[in-house]
């Protein structure tokens, strides 16, 4: 029983430490999360992609709805 436990809290720890590392390789090398769909530029943040938007495509419509 207590085995069996101990095997199941060292898959977890396992899993964890995956998941960690994973985080901070994807910390380490950011990628730009958002595209501007008029240009094709890329941005780290939701707020300069949108000031990107607005300054140089002010004819277009705003449709960023991107999480
Ligand atoms: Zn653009």
């Amino acid at each position: 029983m207590e085995k069996s436990l101990a095997t199941t809290m060292g898959a977890m720890f396992g899993l964890i430490m995956i998941v960690a590392v994973v985080n901070m390789t994807q910390s380490m090398q950011p990628t730009p999360q958002y595209t501007c769909p008029i240009c094709g530029l890329k941005f780290f943040t939701y707020d300069e992609l949108y000031t990107h938007f607005i300054t140089e495509h002010p004819a277009e419509p705003i449709e960023i709805i991107w999480e």
